[in-house]
């Protein structure tokens, strides 16, 4: 039987609130990305994992309110955030040469991601490409395929 395709009942403001997530061996990549990206991350709401969240605020200057460090939960906060339509977008650099002891943990959160239809940048080119849409300055509406 074909899955259902319903909307989530949730619209994206235009001030998307934006998680963002790094891996250690990938936390010099995202801030630098970061920082060339300052002027328009400034103008959404921003979370992070507890260390990258920090990095953020320290080195950036940016305000960014903190879940838990990844392997302390942190990745599962954020997918519970996800479910209850907390989250409009997310950045996770995660590490794909390093396993990590959270790892089932990096992948509930890809999986939660892909059900609620939230768009995840994996890499910078993703996010280069995701930062530069013209949806990110508008409302949008996803379409989650839920059963
Ligand atoms: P951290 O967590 O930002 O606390 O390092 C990231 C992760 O490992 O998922």
């Amino acid at each position: 039987m074909p899955r259902d395709t319903t909307k989530t009942g949730r619209a994206m403001p235009v001030r998307k609130r934006i998680v963002l997530i790094a891996h250690d061996n990938k936390k010099d990549d995202l801030l630098a990305w970061a920082r060339f990206n300052r002027g328009t991350l400034g103008s959404h709401d921003l979370y992070g994992t507890g260390t990258t969240g920090s990095l953020l605020a320290k080195e950036l200057g940016l305000e960014v309110t903190r879940f838990l460090s990844g392997p302390l939960g942190g990745d599962q906060q954020v997918g519970a955030a996800i479910a209850e339509g907390r989250v409009d977008l997310i950045i996770f650099f995660w590490d794909p040469l390093e396993p990590h002891p959270h790892d089932v943990d990096v992948k509930a959160l890809l999986r939660i991601a892909v059900v609620y239809d939230v768009p995840i940048a994996c890499n910078r080119a993703t996010a280069d490409f995701v930062l530069s849409s013209p949806l990110l300055e508008r409302e949008y509406a996803p379409v989650a395929s839920i059963r």
